[in-house]
């Protein structure tokens, strides 16, 4: 529901207009015609993809949502890895999609500013991001994106290779709060008792630094 209200007041939402809408997962219309880029990307292959392979993932998601919803009324969570997967792998797909349709436009842009200055900062010129970001997408392993992204720590653009696209996170989520299973976090003092350490961090957990976490990633 608040995912609703919210819907296009934050940067987060840029580029998923018609994503979600009466509480499900959507697929979104499209930017432009289905013969807006052709010759360099055909209707028939644009077509197919919006209408079968973004709407796989859309119908997945909402599917495996429905699915941990009745897992959690039956208090039956032994399916919960397998969905959580799904999950990611659904809800990554949907996002990384919409992002894609956005992403290209009929004859294509110039680099505008700001992003051009950001680009040279980061890369030297916005000539060099390209010809990296080219590099990276053609060099992925097996399936996958080329990823031009800002990274909110040290203010800078980066370009990332995805593999597939889920790696069990959805693009674009926004952490509140986190739990570290890497046996460092543990070992020590609960040896392979995974479960009874994150039973006692779920009594440690901080509920109101994630309360401030969702409150800034839905602030606009
Ligand atoms: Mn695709």
């Amino acid at each position: 529901m608040m995912a609703e209200k919210k819907q296009g007041k934050s940067l987060g939402c840029l580029g998923f207009s018609g994503a979600f809408e009466g509480g499900q997962y959507q697929l979104p219309v499209l930017p432009y015609g289905f013969d807006a880029l052709a010759p360099l990307y055909e209707e028939r292959t644009l077509r197919i993809h919006h209408d079968k392979h973004h709407a796989a993932y859309v119908n997945g998601i909402n599917a495996t949502l429905a699915k941990l919803a009745a897992a959690r009324s039956a208090g039956d969570f032994d399916a919960v890895t397998a969905l959580s997967r799904n999950l990611a792998f659904h809800g990554s797909g949907h996002v990384m999609h919409c992002l894609f349709w956005n992403s290209m436009t009929p004859g294509g842009a110039e680099v505008p500013e700001p992003l051009a200055a950001a680009m040279k900062d980061s890369f030297g010129s916005p000539e060099a991001c390209k010809k990296h970001f080219a590099a990276a997408t053609k060099a992925v392993e097996g399936g996958g994106w080329g990823v031009l992204a800002y990274e909110p720590i040290g203010g800078k653009v980066v370009i990332l290779q995805s593999e597939k696209h889920q790696d069990l996170t959805i693009w674009g989520a926004v952490p509140l709060l986190v739990c570290d299973v890497w046996e460092h976090a543990y070992y020590l003092q609960y040896a392979n008792d995974r479960a009874s350490w994150v039973d006692n961090f779920l009594k440690l957990a901080n509920w109101g630094f994630a309360a401030k976490r969702l409150e800034a990633a839905t602030a606009s």
